[in-house]
């Protein structure tokens, strides 16, 4: 398997790294405007190998993607503090104009996946600058904010994340929403775990606490970029458990930014919802029962992403 990744940034580097500990691949290639930096990421995580399998990390220019079986997509402008996501768009676009077509040309038969903010709508333009059909064109959506949601759920129910089915979907920013209608625990719903679970678990079923509880979810890039400047160590892992499930085959349900074919509101969009992810890419989408207010929450999601990709000219 050879990964490509393009932007050798806090985000392509730890990815690059996440790789390289998780075994996933036996090359890695980092492009970077930035020769320097991705040359000494590629010097630095290379040694590492001698602590997980032997892989052949380098950095290059665009034709050394060649025979990339996936592309990350990382390059772009930091997000300043304070700053929404979708205040990084105009700068991003142009920059995906540039890196887009120069990837897809050197890795015409590659798996593009989008990291960089606002993902949705750069999914979209990455979908639109490559040319490549749907399935091989996606962004990571909202894979972290689904795992930050669990992870808060798994603290309230004290059970482990990985035990709870529960899903952010719609726009990677501030109008995604929590689908709790299709939310279990061990095939539990949520709202019934809520009553019977630990004595903290009862929390749940106050409106109050689940409203701030998803709040919580959408402010945590915030937080965290308040505090350290940047979000990397946990989208790394994200995007490093997709490309899991693609060089592996798994056929995995994760929440990426895809054309999802069956939601309402989303035709012509790049938008967060469950997925199946193969050695294709996105085999299909998962569509979800959603009950009357998260259709609503999920159609005026799809409006701010429309509305975002027509400020951006796509
Ligand atoms: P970060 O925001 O820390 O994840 O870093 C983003 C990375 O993208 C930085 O290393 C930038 O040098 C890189 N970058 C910005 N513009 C381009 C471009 N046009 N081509 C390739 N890399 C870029």
């Amino acid at each position: 398997v050879k990964i490509g990744v393009v932007g050798s940034g806090l985000v392509g580097s730890t990815f690059a790294y996440t790789a390289v500990l998780r075994r996933l691949a036996r090359e890695i290639v980092l492009v970077d405007v930035n020769a320097e930096k991705a040359e000494g990421d590629a010097m630095d995580i290379r040694h590492a190998q001698a602590f997980a399998r032997p892989v052949r990390v380098r950095s290059g220019s665009y034709d050394d993607l060649e025979g990339s079986d996936l592309v990350v997509l990382a390059a772009g402008a930091a997000q300043r503090p304070g700053e929404s996501r979708l205040d990084l768009l105009r700068r991003n676009v142009e920059i995906f104009h540039q890196v887009v077509p120069a990837a897809a040309r050197a890795a015409p038969e590659a798996i593009l996946l989008v990291a960089t903010n606002p993902v949705d709508v750069l999914t979209l333009a990455a979908r639109r600058f490559s040319g490549f059909d749907a399935r091989r064109v996606f962004g990571s959506g909202t894979l972290l904010d689904t795992a930050r949601f669990r992870v808060r759920l798994g603290e309230v129910l004290q059970v482990d994340p990985r035990s709870i089915h529960a899903y952010i979907i719609g726009e990677h920013g501030d109008s995604e929403l929590a689908v709790w209608s299709r939310a279990t625990v061990a095939g539990i719903p949520v709202a019934e775990a809520a009553r019977t679970g630990p004595p903290e678990a009862r929390r749940l079923a106050d409106p109050a606490f689940r409203e701030a509880l998803v709040e919580e979810v959408r402010r945590a890039a915030y937080e965290i970029i308040r505090r350290k400047g940047a979000t990397y160590y946990a989208i790394a892992a994200a995007l490093a458990r997709v490309v899991e499930a693609v060089v592996h085959n798994e056929a995995s349900v994760l929440a990426l930014s895809v054309q999802a074919e069956g939601y309402r509101g989303a035709e012509g969009l790049c938008i967060g919802v469950p997925a199946v992810v193969d050695r294709s890419g996105v085999e299909r989408v998962i569509v979800l029962p959603l009950d009357p207010a998260e259709q609503a929450g999920f159609q005026r999601s799809a409006e701010v992403l429309r509305q975002a990709a027509g400020e951006a000219g796509l």
